[in-house]
């Protein structure tokens, strides 16, 4: 009997895919990571097990050690969520990947593992408001300064990263007005201060921009957005060099504990398998709809990072692959009429998700972002008419439909 080989498949790094076949992403997406077990079985085993037994108290010593690959316990290690680390690290192209609870104690663990009291992050202004929280109030109160960049000026970056920095964080394209931040030019100004560059990748997804490939050093997800994407489970994952993953962060997290559970990393393993085809199609339609908005009269202004009327759209055309499934719309009535205007929908669902299967609308100023004070929604365009689109699923003719038959309410 012939062994099938199986080069994409096991952990076992000597069973890597050869070095003259590099797989198709979409092929990694299905394969990669996989680990089976002595049942063959053909989808992954979801190993809902806490604990971890050893034949011998030497073999728990040696695991304990790190002298042997062998789990130990849950927070530390998981084979479920193995898979899925190796799987996204293997779509994202990094080197190694390192799952967490949440988004958000991915964005944490990612930046906190490398800074201490007196050490300085630059960030972009325009992001996720939790995000905003972790680097402009919680680690201020430990003694780290921070220091925003509005936009996308070159000279505005270089003298940002004129002095020692420990790390630089952008989320681009940002939540929720969709601001393109040039990933490879604050990378090479972050890389001569001897800073470390994280990127909050999650309105791209992994599938439409690979900021390791435009020099980033970090990427971070939320997996409950588009990796998920069906509305499930939360998730989060930080992409990196084996370095700096299975180093500092591991570290950080084995003893603060955030780690991502194994049903969540099964469940999103799955989601792997179908994202590219999600994101691709979600794309699309949102390219269609945000065209549709931009011609319709009660509509002040759309930013949508594929739309020639993006004020950086050759750059977010260079860096991203196609424009993604978030859109920011500005209407031209005040928030009671935008709020007559999202009651009358009859197919999108008002929902402060993003990144799903069913499109979802939100209202930025009074929900997702409004921990933040008006200053701070200014600064980031974000106003009282703003809502944020999540393109879904939905054929987008129905969507269409009912942008348009719930703007007669406006
Ligand atoms: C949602 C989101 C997060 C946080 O992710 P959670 O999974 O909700 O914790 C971080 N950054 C961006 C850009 C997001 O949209």
């Amino acid at each position: 009997m012939t062994k099938r080989v199986r080069p994409w498949g096991y952990q076992d790094s000597t069973n890597a895919a050869p070095a003259n076949w590099a797989l198709h992403p979409d092929t990694v997406a299905v394969r990669g990571g996989l680990a089976r077990t002595g049942f063959g079985e053909t989808g992954e085993a979801l190993f809902l097990n806490s604990g971890f037994t050893y034949d011998s108290a030497e073999q728990a010593e040696a695991a304990f050690k790190e002298e042997t690959e062998h789990f130990v316990y849950s927070r530390f290690g998981n084979p479920t969520v193995a898979t899925f680390e190796r799987r996204i690290a293997a779509i994202e192209g990094s080197e190694a990947a390192l799952a967490t609870s949440t988004g958000m104690s991915a964005m944490f663990a990612s930046v906190a593992c490398l800074v201490q009291a007196g050490d300085r992050i630059v960030a972009s202004a325009s992001m996720f408001s939790s995000c905003y929280v972790v680097l402009t109030e919680i680690l201020p109160k430990w003694g780290v300064q921070i220091e925003l960049v509005e936009g996308n000026d070159k000279k505005v970056w270089a003298a940002a990263l004129s002095q020692p920095t420990k790390v630089v964080f952008i989320e681009t394209p940002s939540n929720p007005m969709m601001q393109i931040v040039d990933i490879r030019m604050v990378s090479d100004l972050a890389h001569k201060v001897g800073a470390t560059v994280i990127v909050d990748n999650v309105l791209a997804s992994p599938v439409l921009q690979k900021p390791l490939e435009l020099g980033a050093d970090v990427v971070m997800y939320s997996a409950t957005k588009h990796i998920d994407g069906q509305g499930r489970v939360l998730g989060g994952v930080v992409c990196g060099t084996t370095d700096y993953i299975h180093g500092v962060l591991r570290q950080f997290i084995r003893h603060t504990g955030p780690t991502m559970g194994a049903f969540e990393a099964w469940v999103l393993t799955k989601s792997l398998e179908t994202m590219s085809m999600r994101v691709e199609r979600m794309s699309a339609s949102a390219l269609e709809v945000a065209k549709f908005l931009e011609g319709n009269s009660k509509v002040k202004g759309v930013r949508y990072p594929h739309l020639k009327s993006h004020p950086d759209y050759s750059l977010a055309k260079k860096q991203m692959s196609a424009g993604g499934s978030t859109i920011a719309i500005t209407f031209k009535g005040d928030k009671s009429k935008v709020f007559k205007f999202m009651n009358a929908l009859q197919v999108i669902d008002i929902s402060n998700n993003l990144g799903d299967s069913k499109s979802l609308m939100t209202h930025p100023s009074s929900t997702t972002h409004r921990r933040l004070t008006a200053e701070v929604q200014a600064q980031m365009n974000i106003t009282e008419s703003t809502v944020r689109l999540s393109v879904g699923l939905e054929h987008p003719s129905d969507l269409i439909r009912d942008i348009e038959q719930a703007l007669k309410a406006l």
